[in-house]
């Protein structure tokens, strides 16, 4: 199967109040980063004369702050150094305050051909309160100006379970939302993290986290509605406009692909082997200009962590779990090693079971942490 490339650019700018991921907001180092990525790609390529790629995926970080000129320069490295198959999927996360209708039309010559809008909202008072750099405005601005452009894929991420967010507020979001007819949108609940902002303003009492059964709801509510607009809820946090809109790379995450992640933090995965590049920009380009290879550690997954794996990443696409496919992978029986979690969530109506695959109820997914951990206590 062919590969998934992830490129990691750690640039935001300006640090959004929730967030955990790697990213600084200095951007004096972006040229020494692009350099160190180059040379990260020079150095990975002989262990992957074999691997071709048929997914690019930038994200971050915020990889529109690069702008369309270093990003062409970043994927044409790729293709210099590795083989990218005809008609992959190129996609390239960007934060709706660093579009223009200019900018779009250069990354799609520079070879994106999807673009992920960080829209979160579209309630000012909401992108205030998560710390983001846009209003609502700038995504409205940037999703037409995409359109016009000629992307066709067109996704969005939406943030949803605020303090004090109602069933009708996140209603807006859902309608204003497709009234863009996106490709895809990814709906993720908002999470506490501990060493964000947002994490001390909760456990200082500054903010009030909205209860369980209310984000759930509105779990169910998205779920409802996308399924109404026709749309595919095919993981737990993503709907998609058909299934070849679908997102092709984060699959790859779900499905034991194999890919390899550039950039500091990033992962990279070929069964049964994991490693991860330093967190830390100024280790990874002293790393690369010295001609080292930026790997903090690398992990060999026991069978017991991947059956694991498989369970929950299975679990959380509406495709399930191929049960054939654990069969010949693990060499143990699915049905036999899960048959009385199976048969009690299937009488809840929270499992199925049929054509050979075993996958959550859209109420399913409701309860994916604790029935995976269920059946995990058999692995
Ligand atoms: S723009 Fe994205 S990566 Fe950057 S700080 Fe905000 S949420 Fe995090």
């Amino acid at each position: 199967m062919a590969r998934g490339l992830y490129i990691h650019v750690p640039f935001c700018v300006r640090k959004c109040r929730y967030c955990d991921f790697y990213s600084i907001s200095d951007l004096s180092a972006v040229d020494a980063y692009l350099t160190a990525l180059i040379a990260e790609m020079q150095m990975r390529t002989a262990a992957l004369k074999d691997a071709v790629f048929d997914t690019i995926y930038l994200g971050g970080g915020t990889p529109s702050v690069l702008g369309p000129g270093r990003t062409g320069r970043i994927l044409e490295a790729a293709a210099k150094h590795f083989h990218i198959l005809p008609g992959a999927e190129i996609t390239l996360e960007a934060n709706p305050g660093t579009l223009t209708a200019q900018s779009l039309a250069q990354y799609r010559s520079a070879g994106v051909n999807r673009i992920n809008v960080g829209v979160q909202s579209f309630d000012d008072a909401n992108l205030l309160f998560l710390g983001r750099i846009h209003c609502a405005r700038q995504s409205a601005d940037a999703l037409r100006a995409a359109e016009k452009t000629g992307f066709s894929d067109i996704g969005m991420d939406l943030i949803y379970g605020l303090p004090g967010q109602g069933r009708n507020a996140w209603q807006k979001d859902l309608d204003a939302a497709l009234s863009f007819c996106p490709a895809h949108v990814s709906c993720y609940m908002l999470t506490y993290e501990p060493g964000t902002r947002l994490s001390a303003d909760k456990d200082a009492g500054r903010i009030k986290p909205l209860s369980e059964d209310r984000v759930s709801a509105m779990f169910v509510q998205a779920q409802d509605f996308f399924a109404k607009k026709g749309y595919q809820h095919y993981e737990i946090s993503n709907f998609a406009a058909h299934r070849d809109k679908r997102s092709r790379h984060n699959q790859k995450y779900w499905n034991n692909a194999s890919y390899l992640g550039l950039g500091p933090a990033a992962h990279s995965y070929t069964e049964p082997e994991r490693f991860w590049n330093h967190g830390d920009l100024t280790r990874y380009i002293h790393e690369l200009s010295a001609g080292r290879l930026p790997t903090a550690a690398s992990e060999r997954l026991t069978d017991s962590q991947m059956m694991l794996e498989a369970v929950y990443l299975g679990l959380r696409q509406s495709d399930g779990i191929d049960l054939d496919m654990f069969e010949k992978r693990f060499h143990r029986n699915f049905r036999q090693m899960f048959g009385s979690v199976i048969r009690r969530f299937e009488q809840t109506g929270h499992m199925r079971t049929s054509h050979g695959r075993c996958r959550l109820t859209s109420r399913g997914m409701l309860f994916l942490d604790s029935i995976a951990s269920e059946m995990a206590v058999v692995i």
